[in-house]
């Protein structure tokens, strides 16, 4: 059976890897500090011998024992507020975290991927953005610190293909939604979600004329799979094109979920992007992927996970 050691494990999109990893008949190594994680995403999986948990840093050294296929990368906070509350260690994993995690795939000749960010374009002057864009992005700004990350994640990545011959794959991930999003996360569906439920006001940052292109966590993980078994070495788009307003969003959230909310608009935050869409031309040809799931279909299933969540049924 074919061994992965994939970081960020017990994260949103982590533990949706997870699960379909092991699926797949993998046998999965995660490693976690539960720093925007949590172990219920993974509690489900404790049960399965294929499954294991480590709670580890992975800005220090990584031991493991035994061979590995693959090493995945996905530990870094993702959402705004988290980043900004923990702008170092954002920072750190993006750097030392990609650093340990690429020594650790060379010395178990394992193939490597790195989950990299639509954020990489910053507040793109090309759209839609196709991976031949080198972005737009302020490195001393409030989002400095996950852009940048990432891109010396990329940079470092391509390094150790070039100069150590690793097989290695690049994710450049755009706006992805579904169950297991934290409620407080402040990224802007599970924000929009938790506030109609509770009737409490929905808060569109600016006046919400700014556009993201938002997929459904299990086309995602395809896409993310196909790309990890793919021979492509290049960066490759993951996302969906439907792209909306996020004042057309929040209007989408108050009709399906039947809410009282009304929108309340808050200042606009730094260096927020004003248009996000993936050119999925690279994905469509060298994976044969592309996403399957409409927004009203993932958004109806989020909301129901996000209803249960409230009445505290839990995963
Ligand atoms: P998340 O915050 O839910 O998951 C990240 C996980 O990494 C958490 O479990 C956290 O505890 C862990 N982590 C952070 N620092 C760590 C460290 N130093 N050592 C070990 N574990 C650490 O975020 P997510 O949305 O699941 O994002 C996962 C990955 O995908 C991230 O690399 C993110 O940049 C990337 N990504 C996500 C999106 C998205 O829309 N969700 C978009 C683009 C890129
Ligand atoms: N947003 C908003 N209200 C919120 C949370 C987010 O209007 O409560 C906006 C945010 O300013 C951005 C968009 O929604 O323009 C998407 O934000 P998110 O944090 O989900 O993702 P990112 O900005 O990283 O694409």
């Amino acid at each position: 059976m074919k061994r992965i050691l994939l970081t960020g494990g017990a994260g949103f999109i982590g533990s949706h890897l997870s699960e379909r990893l092991l699926k797949k008949g993998f046998v999965v190594f995660c490693i976690d500090n539960l720093l925007t994680g949590s172990k219920a995403n993974i509690e489900a999986l404790f049960p399965n011998d294929n499954f294991g948990f480590i709670d580890h840093d992975v800005t220090n050294f990584v031991e493991m024992h035994g061979d590995l296929d693959y090493v995945l990368h996905f530990a870094s906070p993702a959402s705004p507020i988290d980043y900004l509350k923990f702008p170092i260690k954002t920072l750190k994993v993006g750097s030392l975290g990609t650093h340990k995690t690429l020594g650790l795939a060379k010395a178990k000749g394992a193939k490597y991927m790195l989950a990299s960010t639509s954020e990489v374009y910053g507040d793109p002057l090309v759209h839609p953005q196709p991976e031949d864009y080198w972005g737009n992005v302020n490195p001393i700004g409030p989002r400095g610190v996950y852009d940048e990350a990432k891109r010396f994640a990329e940079a470092l990545t391509l390094a150790y293909h070039r100069t150590h011959g690793i097989d290695t794959k690049i994710a450049r991930i755009f706006n992805t939604y579904g169950p297991r999003m934290r409620p407080d996360d402040g990224r802007a569906i599970p924000a929009f979600i938790s506030q109609a439920l509770d009737g409490r006001p929905i808060t569109v940052f600016g006046d919400g004329s700014q556009t993201r292109s938002f997929c459904f966590i299990d086309d995602t993980i395809d896409g993310l799979v196909a790309l990890m078994e793919s021979n492509t070495n290049e960066p490759v788009n993951v996302g969906n094109r439907t792209e909306m307003s996020i004042l057309e969003l929040a209007k989408l959230i108050i009709r399906l979920t039947k809410s009282r909310s009304k929108v309340v608009h808050k200042p606009l935050p730094q260096n927020d992007p004003k248009v996000r869409q993936p050119d999925l031309s690279r994905a469509k040809k060298m994976l044969k992927w592309e996403p399957r799931i409409g927004l009203d279909e993932g958004l109806k299933i989020t909301i129901e996970w996000f209803k249960g969540r409230k009445r505290g049924k839990g995963v």
